[in-house]
């Protein structure tokens, strides 16, 4: 039953979650702040979900005390914190949420354009260090100029509607081709884009072949007098490259959300690891410097608990595990079992030849209405609704399924 469901929530996870958790009957535990790991490990014990944010690590050495966990939430971007391997081998799914924040990134991103365009953080740091300095020279309204968005995905697409809205002509690469929105037209190389953008912005993931995407060639082919955002991931733009491009002022300004090494905590700069090229980028005009923050908006963080939220009780309740990200993607119809003899059976397990064999010959003995099996490297996921199964079957086919060789884990729904 769902208010047997025991869910411990980390790290000030969102209302929006709690609301969606309440609302099933789930029992929720939750703290402001990640736990030491000793209380984590007794914690972690009992509970079905997890949620966790960026701060808590759920090694092997944490998930393997964990004896009921199903799922793991990150209510954030990123995954690394958790052992997904390890998780997946012990049947746990885990669920994150990429494109919640991608209205924020580029609500920023265009802030920023016009920022760049009128100097204006230049001016506001003057004022606030008490200069009066009234410019209008190489100051220009964004109307009419280009934009060239590099990787036109959930945050370039948006980006480009917003851009055009201001009356911007939007051009983009992407390595796929990719329907364009408005009047944006898709580029055939890189090149040709840098050499046509007044300003490019960069929304690509962070990949191999986008690491050091942007250097000394690639700024040398923009404009003179063009500007680049990147918001996407510290490592696509070499920053040495950049200060040079704008210490000639070939690049008249740039705004940067993201860094090849990011301080842990907030605190001070220069204590921190942000490399030793942070004192030229503090003394650089018109280099707007923003802490990542590009997705960090109360409507990201609520769109986040409810993503997460809701990832997580269609995984509880019905078994599904579209998004996860280190399990197969399995899905059935949304359950109805208000019918009797009715059941839902959720299989992991080794993905190795003959068990479907053996779990098609246990199901044999009721009526199969439906089932869907994929697998994800050495994990396998099965789902199955079965009916001609009455309760007192149930407690029999759970234990015939769990004793096959192959088994991870085993859930039923009736
Ligand atoms: P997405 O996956 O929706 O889109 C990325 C696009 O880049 C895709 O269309 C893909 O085909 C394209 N692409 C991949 N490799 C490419 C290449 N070599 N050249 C050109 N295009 C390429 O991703 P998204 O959600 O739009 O996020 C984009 C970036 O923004 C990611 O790096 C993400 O980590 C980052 N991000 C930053 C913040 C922030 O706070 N600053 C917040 C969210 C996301």
């Amino acid at each position: 039953a769902t208010r047997d469901i025991k869910i411990l929530l980390l790290e000030n996870i969102n209302q929006a979650a709690h609301d969606i958790f309440r609302k099933q009957g789930y029992q929720v535990e939750s703290f402001n702040t990640s736990l030491p790991v000793d209380q984590l490990i007794e914690k972690i014990h009992d509970v079905h979900v997890i949620g966790i944010r960026s701060k808590t690590n759920l090694t092997s050495q944490i998930l393997q005390n964990a004896r009921n966990l199903v799922v793991v939430g990150c209510f954030c971007i990123g995954t690394n914190q958790v052992n997904l391997e390890f998780a997946a081998k012990k049947g746990i799914a885990v669920f994150n949420s990429p494109f919640s924040n991608s209205r924020s990134v580029a609500e920023l991103v265009l802030a920023e354009i016009v920022c760049l365009a009128r100097q204006l953080c230049e001016r506001s740091m003057e004022m606030h260090q008490g200069t009066w300095n009234k410019v209008s020279a190489h100051c220009s309204e964004i109307r009419g100029k280009t934009l060239g968005i590099v990787g036109y995905g959930h945050i370039g697409s948006q980006l480009s509607v917003l851009a055009e809205s201001m009356g911007m002509k939007v051009i983009y690469y992407d390595v796929v081709p990719l329907m364009a929105l408005g009047t944006a037209k898709q580029m055939t190389s890189l090149n040709c884009l840098l050499s046509l953008a007044d300003f490019v912005s960069l929304h690509v993931p962070e990949l191999a072949e986008t690491t050091n995407m942007i250097g000394q060639p690639e700024l040398a082919a923009m404009q003179q007098g063009s500007y680049i955002i990147n918001a996407s991931r510290g490592h696509v733009v070499q920053i040495p490259a950049l200060i040079d491009a704008m210490k000639s002022g070939h690049i008249a300004g740039a705004a940067l959300d993201v860094y090849p090494n990011e301080p842990v905590a907030n605190g001070p700069l220069f204590t921190s690891q942000l490399n030793s090229w942070t004192e030229d980028l503090v003394h650089l005009k018109n280099l707007i410097l923003s802490p990542h923050i590009g997705g960090s908006t109360e409507e990201a963080q609520s769109a986040i608990g409810a993503e997460v939220g809701e990832a997580i009780v269609r995984y509880v309740n019905e078994g599904a595990t579209t998004g996860a990200v280190n399990f197969p993607e399995v899905r059935l119809r949304p359950l109805t079992l208000e019918e009797d003899n009715h059941a839902r059976v959720l299989h992991v397990h080794q993905n190795v030849p003959g068990v479907l064999r053996t779990v098609n010959e246990i199901l044999s003995e009721h009526n199969v209405d439906k089932q869907f099996s994929d697998s994800r490297g050495p994990i396998a996921y099965l789902m199955a609704d079965v009916s001609n199964v009455s309760t007192n079957e149930i407690e029999n086919l759970y234990k015939k399924l769990t004793a096959t060789p192959y088994n991870i884990a085993t859930r039923l729904l009736y």
